[in-house]
Parts: structure tokens; sequence; C-alpha cells
């Protein structure tokens, strides 16, 4: 077997044993766990700090592109905390704090 064989698979083993230890270091090390994650929230505050203005401008045509769904929404929303009544004569749904009727148009 040629030495840079044997080389190649010294180095796949240490690969796999390292990545068993760090699996089991994040599995049940929480003190090792917090570390890590620090790590990535580090490396996420500086993607973002350097992509400021791609990001603006993504969430700016998310928000031009869903316009209509986020009015419709609103809408139901605003329907939705809107107190209704039933009309006593026809029996039509009508805001609580209306004096006639929309339908019949009889005082409440
Ligand atoms: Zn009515």
């Amino acid at each position: 077997m040629p030495v840079g064989f044997i080389i190649f698979f010294i180095i796949v083993a240490i690969l796999c044993v390292a990545g068993f230890v760090f699996t089991f270091a994040i599995m049940f090390s929480p003190k090792f766990k917090a570390k890590f994650m620090g790590k990535q929230i580090e490396a996420s505050k500086y993607m973002i700090d350097q992509h400021k203005n791609d990001i603006k401008s993504i969430s700016d045509n998310v928000a031009e592109a869903t316009k209509g769904a986020t009015k419709t929404t609103a809408r139901a929303i605003k329907e939705g905390f809107k107190d209704t009544v039933f009309c006593k004569h026809c029996g039509a749904e009508i805001d609580t704090d209306s004096t006639f009727c929309k339908s019949c148009g009889k005082k409440q």
C-alpha cells in the first residue's frame, strides 16, 4: 500500500473522530454549545453589518410585493376587532354603536 493512501486514511479517521467529538460536545455540553452559538451570532451580526443595503433592498421588495396581501390582512384584523350586533327588526349585522340599521333604516 502506498504511503499516500495510509496518510489519507489517517487524516480521514482524525476528521471523523473530530466530527464526533464536536457533535457530542454540542449535544452534551451547554457551555460549549453556548460558546459555539455565540460565534455563530457574531458571524450573523458581521454579515448583516456588511450587507445592510442588500437586506434593506430585499425587505423593500418584499414589502412592495406583499402590499396587497398586507392590506387584506389589515382589513380582516380591523373587521375582527369591530363589535357587531344584530338588528332588532330585520336581523342584519350592524355595528354596536350605530343608532340606525344600515339595512332597514329603523332605530335601534
Ligand atoms: Zn334592520
